[in-house]
């Protein structure tokens, strides 16, 4: 029997451990045999998932004649399949567009329904051709190496199979694809809900009524989710976007004498905002202009602008007030005990801040939406009870708790690579929130969290594409562990809930370094007064004319 033995020495603290990958002559020639049966598909770059990050993946990979394999039969990722009725766009259309595909009407100032999102994405997918690469109804199930030589090379495409994906197909038979390099596009949301855990005879046995995650709620139509709430007491448990759409859901389902209010069971209230202006000021000011990230802490900045930004946190403090007195004043949050514990400034810096579908508070105001502060609930047999010894009854109970977009990784990469998806912050090892420095020849999107998403990803495809391209190279493993350490010290210090990449205080700088990577002017805008004082969005970083013949 042969065996290769490979180690993972270089790895530094704390990602050091040693990994024996073994394999065994006839297995081989087994899996030799295999692949000859099933016929393999090749393509230099395989992606998978068919959401935003997947299509602008596929749009800067376009020549290289990617596979893009969706386990759905749709594109669309989230907008098709975590989003209800109401669901709407909560950033302004105008910052979550491709910078070369504009929205329709991009100065409407109303925030697109979840139906005109993936309308925009098909009219996108359908401009740039994109179709021909998806392959629909493909699940990735297992990703292998296909090569013992796991070290990346300086050149990410070696004209040699890197990877074999397993692929689920309709009829759940399995295809293998082998690929160079892997974009993977998988989504942080949907597939796998996080369900609380319970003590004994404290879960949803013991409870006569309904329970459902809120991703199978997303999956009635408007029909029968109206008939699933109403005249039902409903609770629903969290206090984020998903959580806040439900309630209101559940408010218009139960209208009239015979309905029932539904109760929000709130662990951590978040700043909930109205509308994109404070105090009849652009909310672009406070966080998304040069001169306002200018106050906040940023990754590789020296001594000098640390001493800055610790003289100038009076400032970022008193912004953050600001905004808060202006909640305060706008919203019945100190009426319903869901005045935040924290400031506004780190909900922001953690990517938190929900807005607020017009209806809610009314609603809420109508006895039609209550809500309960609760560190810890537990099920009863006709509801759910609290620490504080208070009990309510339900007939349905959702759990708007969010979605485990790590194990979803976990469930295909193999190991050692699947160990590697977490720094022990908790946070994802990102380098440019793209490259994790321990898997070679695969990329991540869609992982980096800011005010828009959209553009977070695009931004990064290009980058990619330039990379893939050879047109700069990445630097050593151990400066990009310092990067990605330098980023979560930031996060960790800007947030208690830093448990999430979120560059949303210091995007621009991000984006600056990776125009600089590339190759391109940092600073894009016109004049100095719109460097400091307007926003910076998707538009700002259209081809550039030095590399357009190349890369378009
Ligand atoms: C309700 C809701 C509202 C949101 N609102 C905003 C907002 O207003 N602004 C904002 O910036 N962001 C918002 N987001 C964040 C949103 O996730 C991103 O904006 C963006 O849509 C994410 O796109 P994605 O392609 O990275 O991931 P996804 O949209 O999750 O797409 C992932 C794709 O991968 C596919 N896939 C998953 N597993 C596999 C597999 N094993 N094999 C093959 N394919 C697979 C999925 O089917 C899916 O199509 C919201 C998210 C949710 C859930």
């Amino acid at each position: 029997m042969w065996k290769f033995k490979y180690k993972y020495h270089h790895l530094p603290q704390p990602f050091k451990c040693t990994h024996h990958i073994s394999f065994s002559l006839t297995s081989q020639y087994i899996h030799i045999y295999t692949l000859l049966l099933m016929a393999v598909i090749f393509s230099k770059i395989g992606i998978l998932g068919g959401g935003i990050s997947g299509l602008a993946a596929a749009k800067q990979l376009a020549e290289y004649n990617p596979v893009v394999l969706e386990a759905t039969d749709s594109i669309g990722g989230v907008w098709k399949h975590c989003s209800f009725r109401t669901t709407k766009l909560q950033t302004p259309r105008c910052d979550y567009e491709f910078s070369d595909y504009p929205w329709p009407l991009r100065d409407n100032s109303s925030f697109p329904s979840y139906t005109e999102i993936l309308e925009y994405l098909n009219s996108y997918a359908t401009h740039f051709d994109l179709f021909k690469f998806i392959k629909f109804n493909s699940r990735v199930v297992e990703i292998k190496l296909a090569t013992h030589d796991h070290k990346s090379s300086s050149n990410l495409l070696s004209q040699k199979p890197f990877w074999e994906v397993a692929v689920q197909t309709i009829d759940a038979s399995i295809q293998w694809y082998s690929f160079e390099f892997i974009v993977v596009c998988m989504g942080k949301y949907g597939d796998i809900p996080i369900i609380p855990k319970f003590g004994k005879k404290k879960g949803p046995e013991v409870f006569k009524g309904k329970v459902m995650h809120s991703q199978e709620y997303s999956k009635l139509n408007a029909e029968e989710s109206c008939q699933l709430l109403k005249g039902k007491k409903v609770v629903v448990v969290g206090y984020k976007k998903s959580a806040i759409d439900l309630a209101v859901e559940c408010a218009q389902a139960n209208q009239g004498e015979e309905g029932k209010p539904c109760t929000m069971v709130v662990r951590t209230s978040h700043w909930i905002v109205p509308h994109y202006s404070i105090w009849g000021l652009p909310f672009y000011l406070f966080y998304s202009t040069r001169f306002s990230q200018f106050l906040h802490q940023r990754p590789n900045q020296g001594t000098l602008r640390t001493m800055l930004c610790t003289l100038l946190s009076p400032a970022r403090k008193a912004t953050s007030k600001m905004i808060e007195s202006y909640l305060l004043w706008k919203l019945p949050l100190v009426k319903y005990g869901l005045k935040p514990d924290h400031p506004f400034e780190e909900d922001y810096a953690s990517c938190q801040m929900a807005i607020l579908p017009e209806s809610f508070f009314p609603e809420a105001d109508k006895g039609r939406i209550n809500f309960k502060r609760a560190s810890s609930w537990w099920f009863w047999e006709d509801g759910v009870a609290f620490d504080d010894g208070t009990k309510i009854e339900a007939d349905l109970v959702i759990l708007a708790t969010g979605f485990d977009g790590k194990k979803k990784l976990r469930a295909v990469l193999p190991q050692p690579f699947s160990a590697f998806l977490e720094f022990p912050s908790g946070i994802m090892p990102l380098y440019r929130g793209t490259i994790n420095p321990y898997i070679p020849n695969m990329a991540f999107m869609g992982y980096v969290e800011s005010v828009s998403n959209l553009h977070t990803s695009e931004i990064r495809c290009k980058w990619l594409a330039r990379l893939i391209g050879g047109k700069f190279k990445l630097p050593s493993m151990e400066k990009m562990v310092e990067q990605i350490k330098t980023e979560a010290e930031i996060m960790k210090k800007t947030t208690r809930f830093y448990k999430r990449t979120c560059i949303s205080t210091f995007s621009i700088n991000h984006s600056d370094e990776i125009c600089e990577e590339m190759g391109w002017t940092s600073w894009r805008k016109k004049t100095w007064l719109a460097e400091a004082f307007s926003p910076y969005n998707s538009q700002d970083y259209q081809q550039q004319d030095d590399d357009d013949d190349e890369t378009n």
